[in-house]
């Protein structure tokens, strides 16, 4: 294709209609017909990314390869088409303002009053187009975060609105995402919040070219009608998107819909290919062919939110359909361990995975959680956070050292077993400066670790400041907690693993940022397997 085609997905009427599932459908439809994709959100807050914001605030931070702290529908993306993202998949308003107020102290716009238009709507649309530049693309499909008609998200709706016009008409085009609520009372599907929200959007210069209406209901022929007059659309670009049962079913919904051909005809592509899905539906049919559910109990101080763990439940999912079984994810707050008898709480439990975090609400409950786990034989994932408890647990229980910790929860341990290495002693910045992005792992052969990958050199995503303390490394290993991944160039742990314990295994990375349908991690798969044979 000659040159590369923007789409834009905006959101109306309330926000959490799914538009990063939308975006990522469509990226994925487009994506089975042969063509080039990345997706890219751009968030209105004024936080330079994800990284410092609590997940009850915004749902789990996922990490990139490179290193970006971004917003959860990146692992979407990533998910759906198989893809790795980068910084430049994800650009928040305080990214864009940071940049600008950087460029104004260097001096580059000398003489001018620095403005909302043109320069932060210059930064925007820099920041699409880079976009474009990173790979060989057919397609930048291009979610903006909120709701049209926000404050926050005007000034990139207005670099949308401009872009129409640097654009050739068929290079550019633009989705409005809403929702059609049904009045139980009246038995209707109302329009009247979709139509104010497109003229809100076509208040603001834009008019959509293909509307997709999230909806409890089909979407009858009048309602149809309807909405295409007053949104001044063609009737085949009005778009029904049902309820799904699950998120993977959204491109199959999507294609019966007609959403990729609509998109295509409308930028004048060819329709005549017919998308290869074979694999996807495969996949589908793979999440029904239960043969078992198995009981996983989730530790986290998140778990009112389940937003928290997405890519932890999300790989569960794909591992389930691997190993043929179903997943009944239960979230257990330390508030709900606290007190309780631990042994009751999980004894109904196949596996355990103890989740990441932060700070020390809840470290007590997991460590319990934990010694449970081990003591019992019940497999456990620890993952991030959750690997540090776990060697917390064993230096306590195991070692004989009492008050071993972590030194982000007792600064004065005698056994710091988890700590801060140098690089990370004085720092004193939060956001950007953890331990980020892909790092080399080393596996030992023969280990857990290393049967379940099937290879000894591995590369996983990190996002944490304190490490195993390797001066303790020897007593762990003559005790049995053996380190079976260690990070070839500063020799830091990465994996422990119990040898005489069916399946215990602690990262110190988050291997669930690498999970996708088609290939499900080989860790989580192999916790599943370990859950099983427990459950047999
Ligand atoms: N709080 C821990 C650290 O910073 C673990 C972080 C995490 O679980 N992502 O090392």
């Amino acid at each position: 294709m000659a040159t590369i085609k923007y789409i834009f997905i905006t959101g109306g009427v309330t926000s959490s209609l799914g538009k990063g599932i939308i975006a990522a459908s469509l990226g994925k439809l487009l994506q089975a017909r042969g063509y080039r994709v990345t997706i890219q959100k751009l968030d209105p807050y004024i936080n330079v990314d994800a990284g410092t914001m609590n997940p009850y605030e915004h749902g789990e931070c996922f990490v990139t390869e490179d290193g970006a702290e971004t917003d959860l529908d990146l692992g979407h993306y990533e998910r759906f088409l198989n893809i790795t993202t980068s910084q430049a998949n994800n650009v928040t308003t305080g990214k864009i303002y940071h940049t600008v107020i950087t460029n104004e102290r260097k001096g580059d716009y000398l003489g001018k009053t620095v403005q909302v238009v043109p320069h932060i709507t210059d930064e925007i649309k820099r920041s699409i187009f880079a976009l474009g530049k990173t790979g060989n693309y057919d397609f930048v499909i291009t979610e903006i975060g909120g709701s049209v008609g926000d404050i926050e998200s005007l000034p990139f709706i207005e670099a949308i609105r401009q872009i129409r016009w640097d654009l050739a008409t068929a290079d550019f085009l633009s989705i409005h995402l809403t929702l059609l609520p049904y009045l139980r009372t009246a038995q209707e599907l109302k329009t009247k919040p979709t139509q104010h929200s497109v003229k809100q959007l076509q208040a603001a210069g834009i008019q959509p070219n293909i509307l997709i209406c999230r909806t409890e209901k089909p979407l009858s022929a009048s309602i149809r009608e309807k909405l295409a007059l007053f949104c001044n659309l063609n009737l085949t670009a009005v778009i029904e998107a049902m309820d799904a049962s699950t998120i993977y079913e959204v491109p199959l919904r999507m294609y019966q819909e007609k959403l990729d051909e609509q998109v295509l005809t409308q930028l004048a592509l060819p329709t005549t290919s017919v998308p290869d899905l074979s694999s996807w539906r495969n996949f589908l049919s793979q999440t029904q062919k239960t043969q078992q559910t198995l009981r996983i109990g989730l530790v986290g101080k998140y778990t009112a939110v389940p937003d928290a763990y997405k890519s932890i439940c999300e790989a569960l999912i794909h591992a389930g359909a691997y190993q043929a079984c179903q997943i009944d994810l239960q979230f257990v707050s330390p508030e709900v361990l606290h007190g309780r008898d631990i042994a009751k709480s999980l004894a109904p439990l196949q596996g355990l995975l103890i989740a990441p975090g932060f700070g020390s609400r809840g470290i007590e409950e997991k460590i319990a959680a934990i010694r449970y786990a081990r003591e019992n034989q019940l497999p456990l994932l620890g993952i991030c956070l959750g690997m540090q408890c776990t060697v917390v647990e064993f230096a306590r229980h195991v070692l004989g050292w009492k008050k071993a910790a972590s030194t982000e929860h007792t600064p004065q341990t005698r056994y710091p077993v988890i700590s801060l290495t140098a690089t990370q002693e004085n720092v004193i910045q939060k956001g950007g400066s953890m331990r980020l992005g892909a790092q080399d792992c080393q596996l030992t052969p023969g280990s857990k670790a290393a049967e379940s990958y099937g290879t000894t050199m591995i590369s996983e995503r990190h996002r944490h400041r304190y490490e195993f303390n390797n001066k303790y490394l020897q007593d762990f290993e003559n005790a049995g907690m053996t380190a079976t991944g260690i990070h070839p160039e500063t020799g830091l742990v990465e994996i422990v693993e119990l040898l005489d314990h069916p399946w215990l295994v602690g990262t110190q990375f988050h291997p669930e940022f690498k999970s996708t349908p088609l290939h499900p991690h080989p860790l989580f798969v192999s916790f599943l397997k370990a859950a099983k044979q427990r459950n047999d």
